[in-house]
């Protein structure tokens, strides 16, 4: 399968394995990832989709909305999802008591100053269970035919290994968190020391705290993001 897909799948088979109920995606664009997660209504209660860029979040809207099996199926919990205009740099009451953040191929579109709010923000702010961030690997670059400068042309940034992991460690220190380092896409034959095409760091928090989501079944309001979608299963 295209790369693309094998990271939404990745965050797919956490999502099945860890059975969170609130998640939060972060420059989920046109909500592409959502779509896929709103299939695990057996334990995913809110979705929420963030990104600044309100065109493209509300193109596929419709892709989130009930299906006629979905009310076919009543034995399925209930389920929220909602799209917010805003950017990741911000403090954003509402985006706080996730049990997951995921934030596929956003971070290279920041600027490295960005990175730091986002950093705070995410991490310091938000204070999820678990975080999922995936970005290029730009020592695999070599191997992308045809490919002169950075993957996209808005791209600010591509990490080596060695360049998202000092920068994830640090992150860790800093909020509490651990991190595990994995990927996706393979290289093959004597190539595979440049390690996975888009690597990916899975984050951990380490005090444990019984998660908001748990014990607070209210939800904020938005006090700086702008709701542009919200549909209740
Ligand atoms: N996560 C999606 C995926 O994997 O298909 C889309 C990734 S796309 C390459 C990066 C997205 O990040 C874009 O939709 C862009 O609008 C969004 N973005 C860039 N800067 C942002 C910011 N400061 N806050 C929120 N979203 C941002």
């Amino acid at each position: 399968p295209p790369l693309y897909r094998q990271r939404y799948q990745f965050v797919v088979d956490y999502v099945q394995t860890y059975r969170p109920r609130k998640v939060i995606d972060l420059g989920c664009a046109d909500c592409c990832l959502l779509g896929k997660l709103k299939f695990h209504r057996d334990c995913v209660q809110l979705l929420v989709g963030v990104d600044i860029n309100a065109a493209s979040l509300l193109k596929r809207r419709r892709s989130l909305a009930p299906l006629m099996s979905d009310y076919l199926q009543p034995s399925n919990g209930p389920l929220t999802i909602e799209l917010y205009q805003g950017s990741v740099t911000e403090r954003e009451p509402c985006t706080r008591g996730f049990d997951l953040v995921t934030c596929v191929e956003l971070i290279e579109h920041l600027e490295l100053a960005e990175v730091e709010s986002f950093s705070d923000v995410v991490f310091g702010y938000m204070a999820p269970g678990a975080v999922i961030i995936s970005t290029p690997n730009s020592e695999f670059n070599p191997l992308l035919p045809g490919l002169r400068g950075f993957r996209n042309y808005d791209h600010k940034f591509e990490w080596t290994r060695s360049e998202f992991q000092g920068w994830a460690y640090r992150v860790c220190r800093e909020y509490g968190y651990s991190v595990q380092f994995t990927g996706v896409g393979e290289a093959f034959d004597c190539w595979t020391d440049v390690g996975f095409c888009t690597q990916i760091g899975v984050f951990q928090r380490n005090y444990d705290g019984t998660n908001w989501s748990m014990t607070t079944t209210e939800h904020l309001e938005p006090s700086v993001y702008r709701l542009l979608y919200r549909v209740v299963y």
